[in-house]
């Protein structure tokens, strides 16, 4: 394996491709649970206190935020999903410096060999 100090361009770009493979689907917003009143009158749950838990998850169309209810069996794979974003948002924030780092090797090469 090529040390990352001599990795080209393409070297991340292929480490990128291969690690963000096993991240899909991958999503952004933020899941949250709240416990919410109902309209029944009498409501058991909602006298004592505990009223009806519930997911939501808040995202963003177009620059406004939307949000979306999430049925609790969906949970799982919606956290997933979510985990799975952060883990390629932190992915493209290592990729930066790599890439820039390769560029800028080749660039030093593609210079020296135009001298000699
Ligand atoms: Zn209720």
């Amino acid at each position: 394996m090529r040390g990352a100090r001599f990795e080209t361009s393409s070297d991340v770009v292929r480490w990128l491709q291969s690690e963000a493979a096993g991240l899909w689907p991958a999503l952004l917003g933020s899941l949250s649970f709240r416990r919410s009143p109902c309209v029944r009158e009498n409501c058991p749950a909602c006298k004592s206190g505990e009223q009806h838990p519930s997911y939501v998850l808040y995202g963003r169309q177009k620059g406004r935020r939307v949000a979306v209810y999430v049925p609790e069996e969906l949970v799982p794979e919606v956290q997933r999903g979510l985990d799975n974003g952060r883990a390629l948002q932190e992915l493209l924030h290592q990729a930066a410096p790599r890439y820039v780092k390769a560029l800028k090797r080749e660039r030093t090469k593609a210079r020296k060999s135009k001298k000699s």
